[in-house]
């Protein structure tokens, strides 16, 4: 199903929903620290979004089991999380989150250095990605082309040589997790399906200090690099206007 205009009802609930996701989000920033577990960090979601009044949009979505996704390092999404799986120092832990709220969903991820970086390149990555998802987000306005968003970002990662990762892109949100269109990381200008404003995307940047190449792990879910180069991965819901864009998932 193509991303559908959002009414003003719709638009607004998917603003709550946002809103809470960005709270829970930066609240595992802030918690996320060595020697903690991948499964504390998911029950710290829960918690928090059950205190907040907004319901988990991941768990059970095709079977996942938990609320969070955390992924360390090579992984580079949909990590689950595992009670024997602890945090180390310099360990890159990137979280993705959804949240259901009046029925409407959003979905945004981040990527923390928990302790000391183990390299300046790591930090390069971290900051590099999220930099490439704002100029993404610099794109929109109503009349956007998905190329035009695709090729932004493509520019700020191609630029520092980090590898983008193909399997996996951005895409409509709101009613469903994943609407069409396909948001890849990469492509042209000018190409693509035309974006109109009150529609809803969630643009979510995956690179590697690497090759882009990845394959899913034997759990089924977890999305790692070949090479086992580092990966970073961020992501906001967004809401395109006339003249350019309100992202839903920021506080
Ligand atoms: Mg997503």
């Amino acid at each position: 199903m193509f991303t559908r205009v959002k009414t003003i009802q719709e638009v607004q609930a998917m603003r709550e929903s946002g809103r809470m996701l960005a709270e829970v989000l930066n609240i595992l920033k802030s918690r996320a620290a060595i020697g903690m577990s991948t499964l504390e960090l998911n029950n710290i979601a829960a918690s928090e979004l059950k205190r907040l009044g907004g319901e988990p949009a991941f768990l059970g979505y095709q079977g996942f089991p938990g609320v969070l996704c955390v992924s360390i390092n090579d992984e580079v999404v949909h990590g689950i999380p595992k009670v024997d799986k602890i945090i180390k120092n310099g360990d890159i832990v990137s979280l993705d989150f959804g949240v259901i709220y009046k029925n409407m969903i959003t979905d945004a991820a981040i990527s923390v250095i928990v302790g000391s970086p183990v390299s300046e390149k790591d930090l390069m990555l971290v900051k590099v990605t999220e930099k490439s998802l704002l100029e993404g987000v610099n794109q929109l306005k109503a009349g956007v082309r998905v190329g035009d968003i695709s090729e932004a970002i493509q520019a700020k990662l191609d630029k520092n040589k980090l590898g983008i990762v193909r399997d996996l892109v951005g895409h409509g949100v709101g009613h469903e997790l994943h609407e069409d269109p396909n948001i890849p990381n990469y492509g042209r200008k000018g190409t693509g399906p035309r974006l109109d404003k009150n529609m809803t995307i969630a643009i979510e940047p995956m690179a590697t200090l690497g090759r882009h190449d990845v394959y899913v792990g034997d759990d089924g879910w977890t999305v790692i690099t070949k090479d086992h180069s580092r990966s970073a991965h961020f992501e906001h819901t967004i809401l395109i206007t006339e003249t350019g864009a309100e992202i839903l998932t920021l506080i």
